[in-house]
Formats: C-alpha cells, sequence, structure tokens
C-alpha cells in the first residue's frame, strides 16, 4: 500500500510571517491520514520545523547540490536541509531545469547526494507544451525518469511528480486519461530501473486546487501531488489534503 503524500512548494514566497500558515494547517489536520510535506524557501526551513512542534508534517528543501560541502556560492547540501530539519528535497523542479539549466544527469546527481544524507529525493519531470503537442509526452517522460533516478533508489527515499510543465501555475490541467497514461507509463517504466517499482509514490503536479484535486486523485497511480500556488496557504491547501485522505 503506498501511504499518500499532499506535497507543498513555497517556491521562492514566505518570510517570517507567513509561517502562520503552518500552524492553521497542523490546526486543521491534527493527525492527518496522509503524509503531508512542505518545502519553503531555505531561509524558513528550521523556522517551520520549530512551528510545527510535534505535527505530523513533514518538511522539505527545494533542492540541493550534488556535492556534499566545498566552494558552491549560494548552494545548499542536503546534509544541512538535514540539519535543518527537512526530511525531503525536491529536485529537478522544472523551473531548476529551466532556469538552471539542469540535466537528468544533475537531478540524478542530486538525488544521489539527497539520498547519502538520508532524504527522501521528490525527482520532478515533465514535458513541454511543444513536446506534447508533437505526440512525444510519453517519450519525454520516459527519458527523464531513466535519466533522473540514481542507482540506488528504493520506495523508501524516492518520490516521482510529474509535473508537465504547461501545467505549471497556468490553470491548465491534462484530462484525466492524460494524466493516467502519463502515471501508468511512468509505474511501468519504474519496474525496468528498480525492484521496489510498485513502492514508490507518483505525484501529480500542475494548477493543482482544492477544487480539481479530488478527479485528479481518482486517477489510477496517482499517490497524491505537488502543489505549488495552492500550497501558499491553508486555506488553500488543507482541500487538497482532505481530498486525498
Ligand atoms: C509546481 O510548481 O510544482 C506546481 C505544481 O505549481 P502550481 O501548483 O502552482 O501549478
Amino acid at each position: 500500500m503506498r501511504r499518500k503524500l499532499a506535497a507543498g512548494n513555497w517556491k521562492m514566497n514566505g518570510t517570517t510571517d507567513t509561517l502562520r500558515e503552518v500552524k492553521a494547517l497542523t490546526d486543521a489536520h491534527p493527525d492527518p491520514l496522509v503524509d503531508m510535506l512542505l518545502c519553503p524557501p531555505a531561509t524558513l526551513l528550521a523556522q517551520m520545523a520549530w512551528a510545527r512542534g510535534t505535527h505530523a508534517l513533514q518538511i522539505g528543501g527545494q533542492d540541493c547540490h550534488a556535492a556534499a560541502t566545498g566552494a558552491h556560492t549560494g548552494d545548499i547540501a542536503a546534509d544541512m536541509l538535514k540539519d535543518a530539519g527537512a526530511s525531503h528535497v525536491i529536485v529537478g523542479h522544472s523551473e531548476r531545469r529551466s532556469e538552471h539549466g539542469e540535466t537528468d544527469a544533475d537531478v540524478a546527481a542530486k538525488a544521489a547526494a539527497a539520498h547519502t544524507a538520508g532524504l527522501i529525493a521528490v525527482i520532478c519531470l515533465g514535458e513541454t507544451l511543444a513536446q506534447r503537442e508533437a505526440g512525444e509526452a510519453l517519450a519525454v517522460v520516459t527519458a527523464q525518469l531513466a535519466g533522473s533516478v540514481p542507482a540506488g533508489a528504493t520506495a523508501a527515499n524516492t518520490v516521482i511528480a510529474y509535473e508537465p510543465v504547461w501545467a505549471i501555475g497556468t490553470g491548465h490541467v491534462p484530462t484525466l486519461d492524460q494524466i493516467g497514461e502519463v502515471h501508468g507509463t511512468l509505474r511501468a517504466a519504474l519496474r525496468d530501473i528498480m525492484r521496489e517499482a510498485g513502492g514508490v509514490r507518483i505525484l501529480y503536479g500542475g494548477s493543482v486546487k482544492g477544487s480539481n484535486a479530488a478527479e485528479i486523485f481518482s486517477v489510477p497511480d496517482v499517490d497524491g501531488a505537488l502543489v505549488g500556488g495552492a500550497s501558499l496557504t491553508a486555506a488553500d491547501f488543507s482541500p487538497i489534503v482532505t481530498a486525498l485522505e
């Protein structure tokens, strides 16, 4: 049985006062039936870990460097995220791939570093609109999966997030058939990569909201969501958690 995961990515949003949302979320879900994860900017990680108290809210970074230490100004090592209270780290988000030129090999190296530090890597992938319109979506995500999942990945240390680039922050969501087709393809492709493929959680991400979450979660092989905009407030994120429960 794969435990469902409602994950929020705050991206470059949030300052200390935003942490009030943590209390509102944990008050609304004191004993969640699914895993709840928030990935704030690195500046808020330790404070969010403190703000959650003993509640079942997991905390993650949004990126990590592939190296454990060294001369990498502005970067953060996976071990540092762990030290600040993180249990997860997102790697390969499409904004990292497009704005920072990250390749599948970079993503695999970051995921491996996360595993070495004892973090769960949330590995993101997804096709662009041009690739979908060219009929290449399945081939693209399959290649991204093969290139981005490192040796040593297990069901316990790896989560896959399918995020079509054209659905992120746009309000456009693939049809349920399209989501199901990609998730089924990824599940099958995972079986070629690792023994524990059946236990790996595959999240959908891209314009998930309280109003569309339940139908998206009804699609087979959708084990939860990676949510951007609608994770910034408890009022928006809580209905998504509820839809998954
Ligand atoms: C994301 O950036 O991972 C994302 C899914 O964003 P949004 O939910 O805002 O589309």
